[in-house]
């Protein structure tokens, strides 16, 4: 069986671990935060690897899942000290085609292959397994691992060459920001026409404009809570590598543009770590003045 190591136990990590270790894949963990994968290696009995290089030289699989570009840049370059010939590094994080890129030109170096994979299902997906995975890099490589991946996420796609997953992944985060705007400026008016919000979003989510995140998110939003969920920063963060992609493309991405603009505000007021649904914040000024 392919040993599997996984970097970065954060909000989307910590349910992939726990899934692989559940289907009898995972050897153990690596995060920055020591304490985070102590706990959670006792828990799920695999191993707490004190750094990356430790980890990449007891795997053939290694997995990571961190926040930005230079943070998976930093995860690579350090997997590559001790990265085996033939073994598959997949990259969960969302960042740009060209991080993607170069990180697999790093690990080709070492006879490592790289996949560029992102999801989307946000961190229920991720506890449940259920999340959707969009793949770059070589088709053989995945369909090896397949099963293996097949604990994290319940639709597997190859996209394309190295990059193409991220590709894929910045058109679902254009479209996540302009279905919570959507969402946002919706309930706002639906809560001041007075309306039993609830069950606003109980009729609405059985009809045409029904879908996830005012499933998951509208009813947290009309309670005031914007515990994450995914946070507002790192979509922001997302936004701009979005914004990036279509500098040399005739795309223009107005609403990722207003979406960037109002996420800027709410991170100058301090809403940077809450759930990108405090966009509703703005919406409804009075109420959270
Ligand atoms: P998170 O809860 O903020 O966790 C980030 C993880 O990355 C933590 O384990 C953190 O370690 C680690 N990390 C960050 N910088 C690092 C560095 N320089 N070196 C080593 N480890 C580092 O973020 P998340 O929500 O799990 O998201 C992770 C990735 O998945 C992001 O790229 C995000 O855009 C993407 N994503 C998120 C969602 C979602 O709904 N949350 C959905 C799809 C995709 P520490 O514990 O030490 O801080």
């Amino acid at each position: 069986m392919t040993s599997t190591g996984l970097i970065g136990l954060g909000a989307m990590g910590a349910g992939m671990a726990r899934n692989l270790a559940k289907a009898g894949f995972l050897a153990g963990v690596y995060n920055r935060t020591t304490s985070k994968a102590q706990a959670l290696a006792g828990e799920l009995v695999v191993a707490a690897f004190d750094t990356p290089p430790e980890l990449a030289a007891a795997c053939e699989l290694i997995l990571i899942c961190v926040s930005r570009d230079e943070d998976v840049l930093e995860m690579v370059a350090a997997v590559a000290q001790t990265v085996k010939p033939g073994a598959v590094v997949v990259d969960m994080s969302t960042v740009s085609s060209s991080t993607a890129q170069q990180a697999a030109a790093i690990l080709a170096e070492k006879q490592a292959q790289f996949l560029d994979a992102p999801v989307s299902g946000g961190v229920e997906g991720a506890k449940k397994g259920t999340l959707a995975m969009m793949v770059g890099g070589s088709n053989e490589a995945l369909d090896k691992i397949r099963p293996i991946l097949a604990a994290i996420a319940s639709r597997i796609l190859h996209m394309g060459p190295v990059g193409s997953g991220q590709a894929t992944k910045a058109v679902n985060q254009i479209m996540a920001a302009g279905i919570n705007q959507a969402v946002t400026e919706a309930l706002a008016f639906g809560e001041a026409q007075g309306l039993p919000m609830d069950k606003v979003i109980e009729v609405v989510s059985g009809g045409a404009a029904g879908n996830w995140f005012l499933e998951h998110r509208g009813p947290t939003m009309m309670q005031g809570t914007f515990a994450p969920g995914f946070k507002l920063a790192l979509h922001h963060k997302d936004l701009e590598i979005c914004r990036a992609m279509t500098e040399n493309a005739e795309t223009p991405i107005p609403l990722a543009e207003m979406t960037l603009l109002n996420y800027e505000q709410l991170m100058d007021q301090g809403f940077g770590d809450e759930d990108i649904s405090a966009l509703y914040r703005l919406k409804k000024p009075r109420k959270f003045s």
